[in-house]
């Protein structure tokens, strides 16, 4: 039983047979034959199986794309070749041409989009929000101009240009517009077409498309269908995986590695194809192999769940079905180029096959969809869309078959488990979304009726009375109707766009399905029905959340029925019969039961149900009661109700049966809120916070409004509030005054339930009497709606466009009418660097805040009114918020007025302000006055209006004024409500309420005024009291700003006594580190002190930083304080030890060559550093100084603490202790080591010995010779001449004194093993020789990239560093100069002699590098900080340092130039230009040519001095800042004048600066003799010539700053980009996550298994890998289809960060959610630039990971 061994030879042998192959032949044989279906089965029945599957499928991608490349020829040539020429009777390639020269196309795109690619839908003009355009048509669009909407397509669907009925306006763009010979669309294409061609094409489709639907739908595994058995027969058989949406990746995986015995590699390939294409063969050979491996995988994925589907195939089957695929991507092709030939492919697709209706082929595949893997699923849909709904004839008969087929295939769907976009339903959207194909459909086919059946039909679990019942769903049932709520999608593309023109037929069809909907309302009426918890908490929570998203998803087509409704007359009048006697039928039941309870009160009487919310059943879903609302609202806006008031059923109306459920609901709302149901638990909460909510308000709470305005209207309004009272069991309150009493003498709960009820209540009054923003409730446009919205969550807080949208209810286009309004109401203010652009509600709206708005959740109202009066107090005004004037109501509604002078509401006014004047007891609050108030305020303002609006007395029938003036009824049978309201005005308790009643009184006064005016004149307008108003005003004011004042003295002396207390607290807890951030940056500022810009009398001296003339700045005694002792402490070299906390990292900011590979840490030599930087070490501080043994106990305790930690919850934080990592112990900066202080240099003595270059340089030769031979010596190597003699009073064998205390040593070490430890990424090792070149390095590469950030931000040299880097450099620096301490003397003067030697050759020195190969900075500094090593031996006193750190200087500099003359040569420097040039240019001149000298013709011929000297100018200048820099630093000198201020005159001061001739060229000329030896012997280093003539890298100096990628400026573009990316690893597969690297520009292939890495031991996803090759470990991405900005350190490290585009409202677009087109905001790229040059992004990860802990737990190294 071995696997069968796949015959290789087999393709050679079919090689041949390609040679003599003829496609052409082969066509004209099949041609002539007389059944070419015969003929054609047989060719396929003999080549098929002897070019597809012919062996194992492997995991390993290179073997498989090599056999999959020689399928598709194979396939090409033998197969479909032929096929072409049967077709054209001509070479295909002439043929095709031909054809489409000749086609007229159809103007319709018909893009398909990939998955990824981005879908533009214009907002003004897109018929719904499923029309889109492709980028290239939205690009030559007209909607370009207009407001647009991006998103990036799931894949599937197509561009919708050139359609018109997706369009309202500007349906082609550019390349689609018809032209004049275009076709006309009713001309038949075929015609265009030879005869002969159409016959031949119509029966090679037939045969074909046959073919292939056979094979797909094609059930037996081991035989083939008739006439395509193979001619011989082998036992070779897949095992073929399928995919389902059960198991997880690592399920197969695991499955896999144990089934058919593969690497892990392997089956993470398996898997992903499985994942992709929906199957794939695990394992290839005879059956009983096959066979085995199929149980296996079966008995491992059984246990849990159903197992993996496997099926053991015969190879000739899946060869089959592998060309059917090929064929019908053939098909889709060849239509490509005719139209004619795409309708003859239609019309063979959907012809009527022998078994009658639904049997066309185009049927067969819909109904096989189910059973189908993905991979055919997806080819298939393709060719429907490249076919059928490509052509407009059979688009129609598509469509209808479509529907015919619609309930079995949802049927199929719903039982499927793949998700929607690989099922043939989903084609819905491409049909039902055409306006007419949907009316179609809906006439003919029944459509909305069939489509809301079949939804019903899924939903059979029912309750007694027919209700839905979610509660009972088994997880089977619950994901079916996961599945089945695309149908109401579905149903929602048919309703979208409302008809213009009702014919009868759509009238009778359209209410049929209106009918059907209402039965789908019935079922939900009154589900999930609640009933109030007593004495214990429910048991477990409810099922809620079902009912919820079957509400929410209906809420769009509840509100679309209701437009269609309204735009016919008599639809609109059946429709509301029809819902009203559903509604009827449902309430049947109400009035059952018990006797009705009569109710009386100010003397009015009503009968109503005996029925307590808090006892009885009561349900939040009533949606058949709010559609009869909604259409109610309609019979008002149509005026059909005043026009055609016969024809409605009116009189069966019965007013408190409507307003009964509606009025339940909202009373639990005010129960729950009272706290009356705390024991039903989260789940009514949850229930009545969607009520509520945005999403599903207006099908709900809304209606529920509008149905109580509806039905007071239509009452008597004492009868309407007598029954509201009772509803609210308020009514025994406030009928008697007894009851009040007893009441007020219950337990305090039941007092607050109540105080909280006769609130709400008072609320509910003044929405029904306020709420008129709804057209045909008022008299209002749609929009004035929307603008009320806006004015009310402006009052709030000025709020960012997104949040205004989340604010207001989208309509089934996914619109909110916001931007048609805003400008009107808001002025915009853009963001800044951070933060987004806000709205800002203008003054002159503010007269319309309604506190009571109806939207407003308490907190923001209580926040509204807040912020309403400040504003108020700020303008000066008094802070009454009296209610706004109120549209006008329609006349349907017209009577509810009514309600805000009727008897019992005044009697309820009277009663809560008797209680406010007579407070006690708690049974009264402020809350109910203020509503109270507001009632009165509503009231006073409609009788107002009404008297400016009448022309006599006569018609004024309110008279509010009027009755409160009377005095009370009982039971309140005090004084009338206006003399109530008289005594209120001054009571001391009352203070925020006083303006407001004011505000009324004068009212009042106003209207009697009026009243009188109009009994004599006419009308009155209301600023007559204006000047009684003004001193009652003025005298307001006055009393304010005494109050105000009061405030503030009151508010000094808390301050003065608060910070009494803080300074007592802090002298107190001295020892712990509590004091605030400021006043330690004031305290570490005494180190930088010294930094301190010099006096002006120094700096007019000219200040050398460098050799024996210069000068230390700062002689005196540096005193830090430590940040957690608090101790001061002078940094002395035998002190106690000083530290600086820091962060070291590995950099490549400036590298120049990022495809240089990371050196191997053990054997890599740092003692020269390539001028391309590919690699540096960077060193950064926050500045803050600690004892050493301060710190040491700090860290210790961090350790302490993380290991405490990781023994109780595992899991990161977001430093990493174990790599030495920790906090700064006062701002929290990540660090992970410390730099110790050391004291200041001292100035060089005058008396010591200047000696010249030249002496110099043999003093130091022998010097070097003498170390030379002693190290020899050492080695025990004798054999090699005399010994050097030594220059007198040089002993290489003194050992020097180190200046340094233990503990200052003890911190040397530490840094220097951290730089070690991350700049190599090895353990640490003290012994190891590089550890001192590693902490120069760092001093180097921190400077240099510190002198680029100043340079590239024009930011002067010296005094423009915050003290923290200042702090940095100047400790690094000192630091390097005596680290040498650290390590024995020899090994420094290795190092010393190796890089001397790069200087001045040195034959005893090895493997010196060119100088083309060495930075010379680097150079500089590690043989300046090396040298002192040498200098120490010297014992005779005379000379210094200095003199060798300068002659350094200047042969480092000499090399510089050579190696920028060297590189500079370009042709454009050789332009030729007048010879006349200064002094400095014919020295450069000069250097060239002596250089040329050594070089030859390597070198090109320059006659333009000038040039070369600008080159050698500005290349050099970037040496000489970051020398500048240094031996500041290193030295202390205080620099000059001129570098503390950027501009010109720079030059000069840093050479003067660096004590170098301002012209440089002197220095090579005035040693020239000295140089020339050297010079030569630098050129003539083989590599120099190697290197120029292309052999490696050439850095040109000065080096260009490295920069983010250039981003484009519109965020599409950059999703388009990604979208065409291809995973790299998976054989051309779309990458879900592409993600792009914006140190470099790669785009990866993020998030996913198929590009996981191994990096060090573990597998890492692409962008982790990518840091390690791009960044040393850290990298900075933008994750495309996020938009998201991600920064990545290490593998456990990384946070997301706001992305630089912005959309026009000023806000960044995050998970690109909202679709508005994102544009650049480029000082928010630089910003993030900034922060990666600057080496701040580890910080920034520290930070984000310290905010907010859930970063923490992202696994990063898999993205
Ligand atoms: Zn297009
Ligand atoms: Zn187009
Ligand atoms: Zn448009
Ligand atoms: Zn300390
Ligand atoms: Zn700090
Ligand atoms: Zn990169
Ligand atoms: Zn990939």
């Amino acid at each position: 039983m071995a696997a069968a061994q796949s015959d290789r030879d087999l393709p050679s042998t079919l090689c041949s047979e390609f040679l003599n192959f003829s496609a052409k032949d082969t066509a004209s044989r099949w041609l002539v034959a007389p059944d070419l279906q015969q003929e054609l089965y047989r060719h396929l029945a003999l080549y098929v199986p002897r070019i597809f599957c012919l062996g194992p499928s492997r995991g390993s991608s290179r073997e498989e794309q090599r056999e999959e490349q020689r399928e598709e020829l194979a396939c090409q040539l033998l197969l479909l070749a032929p096929l072409e020429w049967l077709l054209l009777e001509e070479d295909p390639a002439a043929g095709l041409a031909l054809l489409q020269e000749k086609n007229l196309p159809s103007p319709l795109c018909g893009h398909v989009f990939k998955v990824g690619e981005p879908t533009y839908s214009c907002r003004e003009c897109a018929a719904d929000p499923t029309c889109v355009l492709c980028m290239q048509c939205f690009l030559g669009s007209v909607h370009k101009e207009h407001r647009y909407r991006m998103t990036t397509s799931g894949g599937g669907g197509f561009c919708d240009c050139g359609d018109t009925e997706a369009w309202k306006k500007g349906p082609y763009c550019h390349k689609h517009t018809p032209t004049d010979i275009s076709r006309q669309s009713q001309e038949d294409p075929v015609a265009l077409l030879p005869a002969d061609m159409v016959a031949r094409g119509y029966s090679i489709f037939s045969i074909i498309l046959k073919y292939a639907v056979d094979m797909l739908t094609w059930e037996q595994e081991d035989q083939l269908p008739e006439g395509l058995a193979p001619p011989e027969r082998e036992d070779t058989y897949y095992c073929m995986l399928f995919n389902d949406e059960v198991h997880t990746y690592e399920q197969v995986i695991y499955t896999l590695q144990k089934a058919v015995n593969c690497s892990q590699k392997e089956a993470v390939s398996f898997a992903t194809t499985v994942d992709r294409d929906g199957r794939k063969s695990v394992r290839y050979g005879d059956f009983q192999f096959c066979e085995q491996a199929k149980s296996v995988i079966v008995r491992n994925t059984s246990r849990q769940s159903k197992p993996l589907r496997v099926q053991v195939m015969h190879s000739s089957v899946v060869a089959h079905q592998c060309f059917a695929l090929k064929a019908l991507s053939w098909l889709g092709q060849v239509i490509q180029y005719s139209d004619g030939l795409r309708r003859l492919l239609c019309q063979v697709g959907l012809q009527r096959g022998p078994e009658g209706e639904n049997s066309s082929l185009v049927d067969k595949l819909m109904l096989n969809d189910s059973k189908m893997w993905k991979g055919a699923r997806n080819i298939y849909h393709q060719l429907l869309m490249n076919s059928l709904l490509m052509d407009l004839k059979y688009k129609k008969i598509f469509a209808i078959q479509f529907a015919k087929n619609y309930e079995r295939l949802q049927c199929d769907y719903v039982r499927d488990d793949h998700d929607r976009e690989f099922s043939i339903t989903d084609l819905s959207v491409q049909i039902f979304t055409v306006p007419s194909l949907a009316r179609m459909l809906m006439v003919e086919e029944n459509l909305m009726t069939t489509i809301i059946r079949t939804f019903v039909d899924h939903l059979r679990h029912r309750d007694l009375q027919g209700r839905f019942q979610f509660d009972r769903y088994t997880a089977q049932q619950a994901f079916k109707f996961g599945r089945v709520q695309s149908l109401i999608g579905d149903l929602k593309y048919v309703l979208i766009s409302r008809p213009t023109e009702w014919s009868d037929q759509l009238r009778q069809k359209f209410l049929e399905g209106f009918d059907a909907f209402l039965e789908l309302l019935k079922c939900m009426q009154g589900m999930d029905p609640v009933v109030r918890q007593v004495g214990q908490h429910i048991e477990m929570e409810p099922e809620w959340e079902a009912a919820f998203t079957l509400q929410m998803k209906l809420t769009h087509i509840i509100s679309m029925i209701q437009e269609w409704c309204s735009t016919d007359e008599h639809v609109l009048i059946e429709a509301y019969k029809k819902c009203l006697s559903v509604l009827s039928h449902c309430q049947s039941s109400l009035p059952d039961g018990e006797q009705p309870i009569s109710l009386s009160l100010a003397g009015h009487c009503v009968e109503t149900f005996r029925y307590h919310v808090s006892q009885d059943k009561v349900s939040i879903h009533l949606p058949v009661c709010r559609l009869l609302a909604g259409l109610h609202v309609l019979l008002s806006r149509t005026e059909v109700a005043s026009r055609f008031p016969e024809r409605l059923p009116l009189g069966e109306l019965s007013p408190p049966l409507l307003i009964e459920l509606p009025l339940r609901c909202l009373v639990l709302c005010a129960q729950v809120h009272a706290g009356m149901w705390r024991r039903n638990g989260f789940s009514l909460i949850n229930q009545i916070y969607y009520y509520h909510n945005v999403k599903c308000r207006v099908e709900m709470f809304d209606k529920d409004i509008i149905m109580l305005q509806a039905g007071a209207s239509m009452m008597d309004p004492n009868h309407f509030l007598m029954i509201v009272l009772s509803r609210f069991e308020l009514f025994h309150i406030f009928s008697s005054a007894d009851c009040r009493k007893r009441y007020r003498e219950a337990n305090k709960d039941v007092v607050q339930q109540n105080n909280t009820l006769i609130e709400e209540m008072l609320h509910l009054i003044i929405m029904v009497v306020c709420e008129r923003y709804v057209p045909g409730v008022g008299q209002v446009e749609p929009f004035d709606e929307v603008r009320r919205e806006i004015i009310h969550q402006l009052s709030i807080r000025p709020m960012a466009h997104s949040e205004l949208v989340k604010a207001l209810p989208e309509n089934g286009n996914k619109e909110t009418g916001l931007e048609k309004v805003i400008d009107s109401v808001a002025s915009f203010k853009k963001p800044g660097v951070t933060g987004r652009g806000l709205y800002e509600l203008r003054p002159e709206w503010n007269k319309y805040f309604n506190l009571y708005f109806h939207h407003y959740s308490r907190a923001d109202q209580s926040k509204a009114e807040e912020a309403q009066r400040k504003l108020r107090r700020q303008n000066g005004e008094d802070t009454a918020l009296p209610p706004p004037l109120p549209p006008p109501l329609c006349p349907l509604f017209g009577s509810l007025v009514n309600l805000l002078q009727c008897d019992v509401l005044l009697a309820v006014e009277g009663a809560v302000l008797q209680w406010a004047v007579e407070p006690s007891g708690g049974c009264w609050t402020e809350s109910m006055l203020q509503r109270v108030l507001h009632l009165v305020g509503m009231a006073l303002l409609e009788e107002q209006q009404q008297l400016e609006n009448s022309n006599g007395d006569d018609d004024v029938t309110f008279n509010y004024t009027c009755k409160i003036t009377r005095p009370g009824e009982a039971p309140s049978t005090s004084g009338s409500v206006l003399a109530l309201l008289e005594s209120l005005q001054n009571a001391p308790h009352l203070e925020v309420h006083k303006d407001m009643i004011t505000w009324i009184l004068k009212m009042v006064a106003n209207i009697k005024t009026m009243r009188e005016r109009t009994s004599s004149t006419s009308t009155v307008t209301v600023s007559q009291g204006q000047g009684l108003e003004e001193t009652v005003r003025d005298k307001d004011k006055a009393e304010r700003k005494r109050k105000a004042e009061m405030a503030r003295l009151r508010r000094e002396k808390i301050m003065a006594q608060m910070s009494e207390m803080q300074k007592h607290f802090i002298n107190e807890n001295k020892e712990l580190f509590q004091q605030s951030l400021e006043e330690l940056e004031a305290s570490t500022s005494a180190a930088a002190a010294e930094n301190s810009p010099p006096s002006l009398e120094l700096s007019c001296l000219s200040q050398v930083s460098v050799g024996p003339r210069r000068v230390c700045g700062a002689e005196r005694r540096q005193l830090v304080t430590c940040i957690l002792c608090q101790e001061e402490q002078e940094v002395k070299g035998h002190g106690k030890a000083m530290v600086l906390a820091a962060f070291v990292q590995r950099s490549t900011v400036l590298s120049k060559n990022r495809h240089r590979s990371l050196p191997d840490p053990e054997s890599h030599d740092p003692v020269f550093m390539h001028p391309d930087l590919s690699l540096g070490i960077h060193t950064a501080s926050c500045g803050h100084i600690m004892h050493a043994t301060c710190w040491q106990r700090y860290f210790e305790a961090v350790q302490l603490k993380e290991q405490r930690r990781q023994q109780r919850l595992r899991g990161h934080t977001s430093y990493d202790v174990e790599n030495g990592e920790f906090l700064c112990p006062l701002c929290e900066c990540l660090s992970n080591t410390v730099i110790p202080l050391l004291p200041h240099s001292h100035s060089p003595h005058p008396s010591l010995d200047h000696p010249g270059l030249e002496s110099w340089l043999k003093t130091t030769s022998q010097q070097i010779a003498a170390l030379h031979s002693a190290h020899r010596k050492q080695a025990g190597d004798v054999t090699e001449g005399a010994e050097a003699a030594a220059p007198e009073g040089f002993r290489v064998d003194f050992t020097p004194q180190n200046p340094f205390s233990t503990s200052i040593n003890e911190m040397i070490t530490t840094f220097s093993m951290s730089t070690y430890k991350v700049g190599l990424k090895v353990n640490p090792n003290e012994q190891d020789q590089r550890v001192p070149v590693l902490i120069w390095s760092t001093c180097a590469y921190t400077i240099q990239s510190i002198e680029r950030l100043l340079m590239d931000e024009e930011k002067p040299l010296f005094g423009s560093l915050p003290c923290r880097q200042d702090d940095c450099l100047s400790s690094l620096a000192r630091f390097s100069a005596a680290c040498w301490t650290a390590a024995p003397l020899s090994i420094i003067h290795k190092h010393f002699t190796r890089l001397f030697s790069a200087l001045v050759p040195d034959p005893q020195v090895e493997n010196t590098p060119c100088i083309l190969d060495i930075d010379m900075f680097h150079l500089l500094v590690y043989s300046v900080l090396s040298y002192s090593s040498v200098s120490k031996l010297d014992q005779t006193g005379q000379t210094g340092v200095d003199s060798a750190h300068l002659h350094l200087l200047h042969l480092v500099t000499v090399a510089h130039l050579v190696q920028i003359l060297l590189t500079s040569t370009t042709e454009d420097v050789c332009m030729e230009q007048d010879n006349t040039g200064s002094e400095e240019e014919q020295l450069t001149c000069k250097l060239y040519s002596t250089i040329r000298q050594h070089l030859g013709s390597v070198l090109p011929e320059v006659t333009s001095g000038w040039q070369l000297f600008h080159c050698v100018k500005v290349g050099i200048l970037p040496f000489l800042r970051a020398a500048a820099l240094f031996f500041h630093y290193l030295n202390s000198t205080v620099p000059p004048a001129d570098l503390l201020v950027a501009g010109p005159g720079q030059w000069e001061a840093l050479c003067s600066y660096l004590s170098l001739p301002s012209n440089l060229l002197q220095l090579y000329q005035s040693h020239h003799t000295l140089l020339e030896p050297l010079i030569h012997r630098w050129c003539s280093h083989p590599s120099v010539r190697q290197t120029l003539q292309g052999s490696g890298v050439i850095i040109r100096f000065p080096r260009v700053s490295n920069r983010l990628i250039e981003l484009p400026e519109d965020y599409s573009i950059l999703i388009n980009q990604a979208s065409s990316f291809t995973c790299p690893r998976s054989g051309g597969d779309k990458s879900r996550a592409p993600t792009l690297c914006l140190v470099c520009g790669s785009m990866l292939c993020s998030q996913s298994y198929c590009c996981q890495t191994e990096v060090d031991g573990e597998d890492v996803g692409a962008c982790t890998a990518h840091t390690f090759t791009c960044g040393a470990g850290l990298g900075l991405f933008l994750r495309v289809r996020e938009s998201q900005v991600l920064f990545v350190a290490g593998k456990t490290k990384g946070c997301f960060y706001p992305p630089p585009y912005l959309d026009d409202y000023g806000e960044t677009d995050q998970g690109l959610k909202r679709g508005n087109p994102l544009h650049l905001c480029s000082e928010r790229y630089r910003k993030i630039e900034r922060l990666w040059r600057q080496h701040g992004v580890a910080e920034v990860i520290g930070h984000a990971q310290e905010a907010n802990q859930t970063l923490v737990a992202i696994d990063w190294q898999h993205l």
